[in-house]
C-alpha cells in the first residue's frame, strides 16, 4: 500500500491485518474491536477506527499507539475530520494519524489542516497527483489542528534564521510559542518544519552516533541527506563508534557529514598526558567536545538534537524548541516515548550500534562510560559515580567562546 506523507509518496510499513490473523511481530494495524481486546505490548500496533466509535477509547492507549487510520467511508461523511482534531487537541495525541478510504485530493488541505499526516493512496496512478496536492499550500494564517505555524510566526522565525533579529527575552518567549505550537507534532513533522523555516546552509544536526542516534538520523535523512551533520570526535570515543558513524553514513546515504574535534596543539597544551577526564572532567568535555562544537555552530542558525524526555536529568523537562545563544534549537525526539523509538528501529530495520548488544544503553567516551544494568535510567552509564549527567554542549554552548587557539 502507498501512502502520501507530507507530499512524498512511500510504501507503508504497516500491514493492515485481517481479524483472524495472528499477530506476529512486524508492524500492523488492527481493527478498533480487535485492539481494544487483546492489544499486546508484541511489536509496533496501530489502529483503523471506525468513524462512528467515540476516539475517547483509545485515551489509555495514546502514549503507545504509532499510528492512528481514521477511515473516510464516502467523500461527504466528515466525521473523521472531527476525530482527528479531537485526538490532536483533546487529547494531545502526538503519533501519525492517516486518513483512509474516499480521501480526495480537494480536501487534502482540510484534511492536513484537521490535524492528519498521512493519507492512503487506493489508486497507485493517483500517487503523483496526492504528492502535487500534499504540497501545494505552505502557509496557513490562524492555528489549525494540524500545528502548523501560522504565516506571522512564520515570517518572525525566518528572521531568527537569518540572524535578522537578536536574542533576548522575546526571542526566548517566541522559541518557548513555537515549542508549544509543534509540542504535539511527529518528529517528523518537526524537522519538516526546521527545514522549512530556516535558510538552507543554516541548519546542522549534530549526533553522536551513539545507541539511539540512528532514529533521528532517519528522519533527517528522510527528509534532506544534504543537511550537514556535525558528530565530535573526542579523540576517546570507542573504535566501534566510528565503524558505526561509518556505517551509518553510508546507510542513510548522509552526504554532509563533519567530523570535529580538539586540534593536536589544543590537546598537546591542555592534556598532554591524557588525563583531564580523570582530574578535571569539565575541562576535558570543554577542551573535547564543548569548544569545537561553538565553533562548527558558528556559520549555522539553528540546529537539530536527538535528546528525548525519558533520557532523565535536564532532559526531563525539554521542550521541543530552545533558545541557546544566538540560535534556536529543535528536539524533535523530546516527546517520543523509549517504545516509539524502539518501533522505529523495528519498523525501519535500523542497525543497531554493536555496543547496544553488549548492555551499553548510553555511549560516549571511552574512559567515562560503562554498561548499564536492567531497569537502570539509559544515561545511568555515563560519569558513574559522579554527578556529572551531561557533557556540556547543551548547557548553554553558546556562551562558549569558540577557540582561537
Ligand atoms: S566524556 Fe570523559 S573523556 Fe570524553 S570529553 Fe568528557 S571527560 Fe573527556
Amino acid at each position: 500500500m502507498l501512502i502520501d506523507r507530507a507530499g512524498n509518496v512511500v510504501t507503508d510499513e504497516f500491514e493492515k491485518l485481517p481479524d483472524d490473523s495472528p499477530i506476529g511481530s512486524g508492524a500492523v494495524l488492527l481493527s478498533g474491536a480487535r485492539f481494544l481486546a487483546e492489544a499486546s505490548d508484541s511489536g509496533p500496533i496501530g489502529v483503523l477506527w471506525p468513524n462512528d466509535r467515540d476516539v475517547s477509547a483509545l485515551a489509555p492507549f495514546l502514549e503507545r499507539l504509532p499510528v492512528i487510520a481514521l477511515h473516510f467511508p464516502k467523500f461527504r461523511d466528515g466525521r473523521a475530520y472531527s476525530q482527528a482534531r479531537q485526538l490532536r487537541e483533546r487529547y494531545n495525541y502526538r503519533g501519525e494519524l492517516r486518513a483512509t478510504g474516499e480521501v480526495l485530493q480537494d480536501q487534502f488541505q482540510f484534511m492536513l489542516r484537521a490535524g492528519f499526516d498521512t493519507f492512503e493512496i487506493s489508486k497507485p496512478g493517483e500517487a503523483a497527483a496526492f504528492a502535487k496536492a500534499g504540497r501545494r499550500y505552505s502557509v496557513t494564517y490562524q492555528q489549525t489542528g494540524d500545528g502548523g505555524i501560522p504565516a506571522a510566526q512564520m515570517r518572525r522565525l525566518r528572521r531568527i534564521g537569518q540572524g535578522a533579529i537578536s536574542v533576548g527575552e522575546r526571542t526566548a518567549s517566541f522559541a518557548a510559542d513555537l515549542g508549544k505550537t509543534l509540542s504535539a507534532e511527529s518528529p517528523a513533522k518537526i524537522i519538516a518544519e526546521a527545514v522549512r523555516v530556516i535558510p538552507k546552509g543554516r541548519l546542522a544536526v549534530v549526533s553522536s552516533f551513539g545507541i539511539e542516534s540512528a532514529v533521528l538520523l532517519k528522519l533527517v535523512a528522510d527528509t534532506d541527506r544534504s543537511i550537514p551533520v556535525l558528530f565530535i570526535d573526542t579523540g576517546w570515543l570507542f573504535e566501534k563508534t566510528l565503524a558505526y558513524r561509518d556505517a551509518l553514513v553510508a546507510h542513510f546515504g548522509l552526504a554532509d557529514v563533519r567530523t570535529i574535534g580538539p586540534s593536536a596543539d589544543r590537546i598537546a597544551a591542555a592534556d598532554p598526558a591524557y588525563d583531564l577526564w580523570a582530574h578535571n572532567p569539565d575541562a576535558c568535555c570543554g577542551l573535547r567536545k564543548v569548544e569545537p562544537l561553538a565553533e562548527a555552530l558558528l556559520p549555522f542558525s539553528a540546529w537539530i538534537t536527538g535528546r528525548k524526555r525519558y533520557q532523565g536529568g535536564h532532559r526531563s523537562s525539554l521542550s521541543v524548541v530552545e533558545i541557546d545563544g544566538p540560535r534556536l534549537k529543535f528536539n524533535p525526539l523530546a516527546h517520543a516515548s523509549a517504545r516509539t523509538v524502539a518501533a522505529i528501529f523495528r519498523s525501519a530495520g535500523l542497525p543497531q550500534h554493536p555496543l547496544s548488544l553488549m548492555h551499553y544503553t548510553s555511549v560516549g567516551c571511552v574512559p567515562c562510560t560503562t554498561k548499564t544494568a536492567a531497569g537502570e535510567p539509559v544515561r545511568a552509564g555515563r560519569w558513574r559515580g559522579t554527578r556529572r549527567t551531561e557533557c556540556g554542549i547543551h548547557l548553554g554552548i553558546s556562551q562558549t567562546n569558540p577557540r582561537t587557539h
